[in-house]
């Protein structure tokens, strides 16, 4: 098998949907579904395009009450083209024999393939072979190729070839009864011989589309004589082009397309600039050459390789791809934030979690530029989460659950479950530990880079203000003589609040409290790295007293923790005293009982009252630091930590959870891969499995999910190589390596690239040049200094 294809061959109306996410093409600007140029949306097709920031927001009257939600526009459909032969009706699958099909993504170059041999019910046979992609080189061109070889028949080919803006968010179907038009026209006209653009505006946010094609048809010999018309309604534009073909001689067909914003920079106007861009562009192979330069370039730095296992390769390269298509150094240019959902579906709105958390490590590595504009989204919006801890009371920044376009709270009040038909209310903003994640994904940035202009200008004053907040939202417990933090959710979404009590959210969370205490220990780290006059400068501004410091160490050593058992961390306080779920019986009564919240609240019942979660939470602690750290944390909190409390937690979590989010089955391969390899393994082909299969049952075709296909590239480099940063050392511990012989990956270390492969028992790390004269990297407890151009090499 090809390790560099995503491959159907035969059409499933009932996968379109899902292949359409799986097969989009997108280059960190924008991205479009793999949806067949010829139809339009149903139950079985969903054409989308989606961009970075595209968001708007809709009211909708629901019982009564205004409901307001922020979306993330389809933008208009740039694939339009349909055929007609003889002046029939356009070609659709559902009217034809299918003679042959094929349909794929060819990973390496981002182009989404689909070759279509079909007769007609006149007993035309005809071969319709289509190419494109969103190009790599050039952020704002994609390119489309029809090839038309009209097998045993000669006439008259018609080729419609539009844009159109009429679209509607519509692609998922629980927000259906939402608001969903988001787009309005603007206009749309022709320029030169051959060109059409279209511009149309989102109806709240005011961002202009601009989008322009120039279609042309080629022969044998060139280009070919066609008869053109254009057609222009509100919001849509096409032309048609008329020709004649012969039996045998394939006929090219090319749409290049410029895509512009108004949210883009040096640009004057986006029609203007896209029919500038569409005007001049390159014919389709050149544009097309150009792509694949482009992306050649990034599997030089992205790659990971695994040469002896074709499936886990194949999907690892596909994960690569879609972390691509989202974030790529076009993405260093924009104000964007990654969508937990990436950029070809309409999943959570295109809303931004905390699953940076599982995106970052694979592009701190090796595209640390993008990490740097990623984070600078959250800096932005600083103000917006200063002014949300106000609102509630609370002193710093308090970043929003679920983030949009200017960084306000857009978790929905309500949600609807699928499973009973009825609005629920949402009270998910509760996990306010998204704090901790953005406060770690700065930090660990700056390790891995040791980008002190990042830290000093905009790092440093997240992480105090994300500290504050934390420091306010807790209080004292003078009984206990430790701080408490009441009213927050932790990432297990199921507990709401604690069963029976009329509190949201629950109480001293673990995860989120032993964060805290890490947080409010590195603040101070992280403002002894910058120079004097840098912190005493980010002190005057943010007014930061000596009595505030004295607090951050205090609850650096007084969090409390709640345990239970014999060193069993309670998730939160009195988790154990909820009542034992009935794991079998579910499983058993349900099948999959992965949204065992929807399952339960169906039923009048609440996850609330038993001991399960939805997914990894006390767990998280080993799955984001290494197990001494966990210890050094806990002991610092005046806690024991026994040989066998890690091995305790994992084991009493593992059986009480759902992994109702495929983020789990990441943490739990991570945690596992020391002492239950298999266990680790299996988890990680769940979640290396868990979109190309759609593992969830229909959500991925609503769009991929980001964290987990980074979360397993992530596995390769931090979960199995075991890389870490230990005392500014880049140090490896190879884990599962019967598994991973072979593993090759490109890594950037504080600005020096090497490359790392496990050969059998040894790990060899090459330090390339182009960064420091020589780098120290450990494996064990063996370190060596390896000079640039050199190889050392480790036993495992
Ligand atoms: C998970 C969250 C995640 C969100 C977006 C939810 O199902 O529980 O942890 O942030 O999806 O991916």
């Amino acid at each position: 098998m090809s390790t560099w294809t995503l491959a159907y061959d035969s059409f499933v109306p009932e996968e379109e949907g899902l292949r359409e996410t799986l097969t989009s093409t997108g280059n960190g600007y924008f991205c479009t579904r793999g949806t067949a140029e010829w139809v339009e949306a149903n139950d079985t097709y969903y054409p989308g395009t989606y961009m970075h920031g595209g968001f708007n927001r809709a009211t909708t009257m629901m019982a009564g009450r205004p409901v307001v939600n922020e979306d993330f526009v389809n933008l208009p459909n740039w694939l339009v083209m349909k055929l007609s032969i003889e002046g029939g009706a356009p070609f659709a699958l559902e009217d034809v024999e299918i003679l042959s099909y094929a349909h794929e993504l060819d990973i390496k170059t981002c182009t989404v393939n689909r070759t279509v041999r079909f007769r007609d019910k006149e007993g035309r046979e005809t071969t319709l072979a289509s190419r494109r992609f969103v190009s790599m080189a050039q952020m704002h061109l994609a390119g489309l190729e029809w090839t038309i070889t009209p097998e045993n028949w000669s006439g008259r080919a018609e080729v419609t070839s539009g844009l159109d803006g009429r679209v509607t968010n519509w692609g998922v179907p629980r927000y259906r009864e939402l608001e969903g038009q988001h787009l309005a026209p603007v206009s749309s006209g022709t320029f030169g011989d051959d060109g059409i653009s279209l511009l149309v505006q989102t109806n709240q946010s005011r961002i202009y589309i601009g989008q322009a094609a120039r279609t042309q048809v080629f022969g044998g010999s060139g280009a070919f004589p066609v008869d053109r018309a254009v057609h222009q309604e509100d919001g849509y534009i096409h032309q048609t082009l008329a020709f004649d073909v012969a039996q045998g001689a394939p006929v090219r067909v090319e749409k290049m397309v410029a895509f512009f914003s108004s949210r883009d920079s040096a640009i004057s106007e986006p029609v203007v600039n896209s029919e500038a861009l569409a005007a001049r562009a390159d014919p389709f192979e050149a544009a097309f050459a150009d792509n694949a330069a482009a992306w050649e370039a990034l599997w030089r730095i992205c790659d990971i390789e695994l040469p002896n296992q074709d499936r886990v390769q194949m999907i690892l390269r596909f994960h690569i791809s879609h972390v691509l298509q989202t974030c790529s150094p076009h993405t260093v240019d924009l104000d964007a934030g990654v969508p937990a959902r990436g950029l070809n579906g309409e999943a959570y709105r295109g809303h931004i979690f905390w699953d940076e958390l599982y995106i970052y490590p694979f592009l701190n590595y090796r595209l640390p530029d993008v990490t740097k504009s990623l984070l600078m989204y959250r800096y932005r919006r600083i103000d917006e989460a200063r002014a949300a801890a106000k609102e509630h009371g609370y002193a710093g920044a308090m970043y929003p659950w679920q983030s949009g376009s200017d960084g306000t709270e857009e978790t929905q009040v309500v949600h609807l479950n699928p499973k009973s038909g009825t609005w629920d209310p949402d009270y998910s903003h509760n996990q306010r530990h998204v704090n901790a994640a953005i406060f770690y994904n700065i930090w660990t940035y700056y390790q891995t880079t040791g980008d002190i202009a990042f830290l000093a200008d905009y790092g440093a004053e997240m992480l105090v203000e994300i500290t504050r907040f934390w420091t306010s939202i807790a209080h004292f417990n003078e009984e206990t003589g430790r701080f408490e933090i009441h009213g927050v959710m932790g990432p297990d979404e199921y507990h709401e609040e604690f069963h029976g009590s009329d509190e949201h959210g629950v109480r001293n969370n673990a995860y989120t409290n032993v964060m805290v205490a890490w947080m409010c220990e590195t603040v101070r780290t992280a403002l002894d790295e910058l120079s004097a006059s840098q912190r005493q400068g980010l002190i005057e501004k943010l007014h930061v007293s000596e009595d505030e410091v004295q607090v951050w160490t205090d609850m650096s050593y007084k969090m409390v923790v709640p345990f239970h058992g014999d060193g069993i961390i309670s998730q939160f306080e009195g988790f154990e005293t909820l009542e034992e779920f009935d794991w079998e019986g579910y499983r058993a009564k349900y099948g999959n009982i992965q949204r065992l919240d929807r399952i339960l609240k169906a039923e009048g019942d609440t996850p609330d009252r038993f001991q399960l979660a939805k997914q990894a939470d006390t767990l998280m602690l080993w799955f984001l630091f290494p197990e001494e750290e966990v210890r050094r944390l806990l002991g610092r909190l005046g806690y024991p930590y026994k040989s066998d409390t890690a091995r305790k937690n994992m084991d009493y979590y593992y059986h009480r959870t759902s992994h109702g989010s495929t983020l789990s089955l990441i943490v739990h391969a991570d945690i596992e891969a020391d002492q239950e390899p298999e266990q680790s393994w299996e988890m990680f082909q769940a979640a290396l499995e868990s979109d190309v299969n759609d593992i969830q049952g229909g959500t991925t075709r609503e769009g991929i999910h980001m964290g987990v296909m980074a979360g397993t590239l992530d596995l390769m480099q931090r979960g199995y190589a075991g890389a870490n940063i230990i005392d500014g050392v880049l140090t490896f511990e190879p884990k599962l390596v019967d598994h991973l012989n072979g593993l090759g990956f490109h890594m950037k270390y504080r600005g020096t690239p090497l490359s790392v492969k496990l050969d059998g028992t040894t790990l060899n790390v090459t330090v390339e040049d182009g960064g420091a004269a020589s780098m120290k990297v450990g494996v064990g407890d063996t370190v060596k200094e390896i000079k640039a151009g050199e190889t050392g090499t480790f036993a495992v």
